[in-house]
């Protein structure tokens, strides 16, 4: 779950990070207001679930309560990368000298957390990570010891920060890694954090992720939830227990089991293919929950097919046919459909499905080429 800059500022703030005085709102009479209480000068910020909100746009500075009211208003219209802007958060501006990126995430391939810091920070830090990555120091959190103050200093010393602010740096990376490890995060990220004209560290943007696997001992995270910014398919998939990752491909999938899954995505691959979606139905899904994952899946414009890869154990193939059945009287897509079914009611299955004109195979392989030879073939 991803939280808004508001939020996840709000929670480094009681771990101890500096942050600038700000305020939320929807609407853009009271962004004024606070533009007075916060001494005139103030940044509107678009409130909205993904990254670069200031190169399109969403960051702006207002000079004058009235400038702030007119901005509020403009990106309160707003619309960035297709998420609509329901909310501002109106921060006192701070002028500042140099912009510093500090960030926690968990490296699976170390099996541990990496905090990253750099003094290249600011909106072109992923260029920077692209182009000279070696301008982002690496140290890693051994999970049972936390963040030692050795560490903090030598990223310190590392991103060359004026000696008198190594201290205040070692009190943000500790508050970022309580923030971090308390919450169950899978990223804590402040980019930036300013030196600000007055020699002091501020956080002037946050970000947090927090494992969705872990919120059921966050009451109060789950609290801050804001459905009205998240992917309409991510809440779908949830309410009806589906595992679900878009992806970029043109294949989409619907198969039970993640392990399964995971093989047919592969297998899409090796027939020079490429999936749309991660789908694992779980085991035992019914009717219901087919039809769901499919709308989920039709939902994505990339889709130009799906593969279903149904395993039948638990799950009966029967129930699963019915489901496809069902969710294509709903949407009536006009794209191929490939089926594999195997296992349980299999017979049942295909034979229910044969009626609704679904390309059928016998094995993985045989659906995978299936499905990349039909999307080749409208591509041309
Ligand atoms: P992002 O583009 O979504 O990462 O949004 P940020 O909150 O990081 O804002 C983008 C950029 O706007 C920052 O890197 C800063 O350069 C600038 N910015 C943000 N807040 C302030 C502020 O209070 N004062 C000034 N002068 N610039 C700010
Ligand atoms: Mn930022």
């Amino acid at each position: 779950m991803k939280l808004h800059e508001y939020q996840s500022k709000a929670i480094f703030h009681r771990y101890g990070v500096p942050i600038p005085k700000g305020r939320t709102t929807t609407m853009a009479s009271e962004a004024k207001h606070f533009a007075e209480e916060l001494g005139g000068k103030v940044v509107i910020k678009a409130q909205v679930l993904v990254g670069g909100r200031g190169k399109a746009g969403g960051i702006r500075l207002a000079k004058t309560p009235k400038e702030a009211e007119e901005l509020a208003t403009t990106i309160l219209g707003m619309e960035i990368k297709g998420l609509p802007v329901r909310k501002i958060l109106v921060d006192e501006a701070v002028s500042f000298e140099k912009e510093i990126y500090l960030g926690i995430t968990n490296d699976r391939g170390a099996r541990r957390p990496v905090m990253m810091a750099s003094a290249a920070g600011g909106v072109d830090i992923e260029e920077v990570a692209r182009v000279s990555p070696e301008k982002i120091i690496k140290i890693h959190i051994d999970p049972l010891l936390g963040l030692r103050e050795y560490q903090a200093r030598d990223l310190a010393v590392s991103i060359d920060l004026p000696r008198p602010l190594w201290r205040s740096f070692a009190e943000v990376a500790y508050g970022l890694w309580k923030a971090y490890t308390e919450n169950d995060a899978t990223l804590a990220e402040i980019n930036p954090l300013v030196i600000t004209s007055d020699k002091k560290l501020l956080a002037l943007d946050g970000k947090m992720v927090v494992d969705d696997n872990a919120l059921f001992r966050h009451p109060d995270l789950v609290e801050m939830r804001d459905l009205d910014a998240e992917d309409w398919a991510e809440i779908e998939a949830r309410k009806f227990g589906l595992s679900y990752i878009s992806l970029d491909g043109e294949i989409g999938c619907m198969v039970n089991g993640a392990g399964l899954a995971m093989a047919t995505m592969d297998i899409i691959k090796l027939c020079g293919g490429e999936p749309a979606n991660f789908l694992d139905i779980g085991g035992g899904a019914g009717a219901e929950k087919v039809a769901a994952a499919l709308r989920i899946i039709l939902s994505d414009p990339k889709v130009k097919a799906v593969l279903f890869n149904i395993f039948g154990g638990i799950t009966r193939c029967d129930e699963v046919a019915r489901g496809i059945l069902t969710a294509l009287a709903e949407v009536k897509p006009n794209i191929p459909m490939v089926v594999r079914l195997v296992g349980t009611n299999a017979e049942e299955g295909r034979r229910l499905l044969a009626e609704a004109k679904m390309i059928t195979a016998e094995t993985l392989l045989e659906a995978a080429q299936k499905a990349v030879a039909v999307v080749k073939g409208e591509a041309k």
